[in-house]
């Protein structure tokens, strides 16, 4: 009660807003994929702090680098040279393929963003920049305008030269991942409604012509895109789109941006990057959340050739780089190796779909199971022939329960009416079963009272 208290008076009443709890887990502490709350109950994390826990809460070896360098050196600025930044930052360039090579250090997604934009800006000369619908790429104001979703925008990111629709600076791109724009359902497997708003490959491709053909050629700097869309409700891309895209993109002078904020460090299992599953290299790579396994943490990836032309002027990041964050992101990339934390994602990641696919063939509610690897969505809906959105009110419900059985899920979609599941990737297949007997037991309570 005396938390509740102090959370309305005395915390950003934001969190308030994004609290997805009627009452709030007040969690305690954490350890590989559990969290207990203040009075003792115990749960399965399955959403690691929105995607970001990679190995596992306070994993041991991660801890242990943490503490070693706390007891060393805290910050310094990169105005001076020191070791962990030069030996992290060779080796994540050893982790992504040629001509990346270049690394910058910031300490969040939107701030690797935000300078992902200016970048691309300085080298094409060019100020155009398409983002796609559904996307999510952060919330200062100049990614709140690559954001696509409108509940995390404020009508005056307009003002900052962002309408949701199309801007002088900032646009979005036609595509709707795989989504109907009658119906909620966002995959084109599930769609075959006469009007075709399910569309190919070759139609959603053609809608990004038609995005150029609105707009001058040479303005376009970049293209963002999620390799596989994360707030948006793991919502995947027709195959061959990405390619095609970068393609279009580059012929018109614009830079290629992989935001793999959510998708890297192994998450989708089958590759370390997401870009990598879509046979395409990027010219910019943005990564957050996984790098650090929850320390406050970003970074940007490019070429030896757009850091020249960025180099023309000054950048300056006080904590970017800093010597605790860069060696715990070292030790992250160890034991994501060491643990072979992929290869879980890819196992435990493709027996959860294959199982949450069979809950889908039983309930009427569950209109898609999607994704790759630890990075899976499952979207609700009223019933298969409508494929309405199932209601927020109904959403909560069996989050509640879910939670209430000790489990924590995320959630996302256009409509927030997809589960998110995207836990740490120390998972193990009995912890699969145990969330599946879970989000059973919870969608056969809902179906029972309904
Ligand atoms: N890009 C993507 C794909 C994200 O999911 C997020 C955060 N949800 C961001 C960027 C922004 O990251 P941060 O919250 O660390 O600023």
């Amino acid at each position: 009660e005396r938390m509740m208290e102090i959370r309305r008076q005395n915390c950003n009443p934001m969190i308030m807003k994004v609290t997805y709890y009627k009452k709030p887990v007040f969690v305690h502490q954490g350890y590989m994929q559990w969290l207990w709350d203040v009075d003792g109950n115990r749960y399965l994390d399955l959403f690691a702090g929105v995607a970001t826990v990679s190995v596992g809460h306070c994993h041991p070896k991660v801890t242990a680098a943490a503490e070693q360098q706390l007891k060393r050196l805290w910050h310094t600025t990169n105005i001076y040279a020191y070791p962990p930044l030069h030996e992290y930052s060779e080796k994540l360039a050893s982790y992504l393929p040629d001509p990346l090579k270049v690394v910058y250090l910031t300490n969040s997604g939107s701030e690797a963003n935000d300078l992902a934009m200016l970048m691309a800006r300085l080298y094409t000369g060019n100020f155009d920049i398409i983002t796609l619908r559904g996307s999510y790429h952060g919330g200062s104001p100049q990614t709140m305008g690559l954001t696509s979703n409108a509940a995390y925008k404020y009508p005056i990111a307009n003002g900052l030269g962002c309408t949701n629709t199309m801007c002088p600076d900032v646009f979005r791109g036609p595509w709707g991942g795989r989504h109907c724009r009658d119906s909620p359902v966002q995959t084109i497997r599930e769609c075959s409604c006469a009007q075709g708003h399910c569309m190919a490959n070759d139609q959603y491709i053609g809608q990004l012509k038609e995005t150029f053909a609105t707009s001058v050629p040479s303005q376009i700097a970049a293209f963002f895109g999620e390799p596989i869309q994360g707030v948006g409700g793991a919502v995947q891309y027709p195959k061959n789109y990405l390619k095609e895209a970068y393609k279009l993109v580059r012929e018109r002078g614009g830079v290629c941006i992989a935001d793999e904020v959510q998708t890297g460090f192994g998450r989708t299992g089958s590759h370390f990057w997401g870009f990598q599953g879509h046979d395409v290299i990027p010219d910019i790579v943005t990564m957050a959340k996984g790098i650090g396994n929850g320390f406050p943490m970003g970074a940007i990836v490019t070429t030896p050739e757009i850091a020249a032309s960025f180099a023309k002027g000054v950048h300056f990041n006080t904590f970017g780089g800093n010597p605790v964050a860069c060696a715990v992101a070292s030790s992250v990339l160890d034991t994501i190796k060491e643990d072979g934390t992929q290869q879980i994602s890819l196992d435990v990641g493709t027996y959860l779909m294959t199982e949450l696919a069979k809950l889908r063939e039983k309930y009427e509610i569950i209109g898609d199971v999607r994704g790759k690897g630890l990075q899976i969505g499952v979207e609700m809906v009223k019933d298969k022939a409508s494929r309405d959105p199932l209601p927020p009110q109904a959403m909560s419900e069996i989050f509640e329960d879910v939670k209430d059985m000790g489990v924590l899920i995320g959630k996302g979609g256009l409509y927030g009416q997809t589960f998110r599941i995207q836990p740490p990737m120390c998972i193990t297949m009995e912890d699969a079963d145990f969330f599946l007997a879970v989000f059973n037991k919870s969608i056969h309570n809902y179906m029972e009272r309904r």
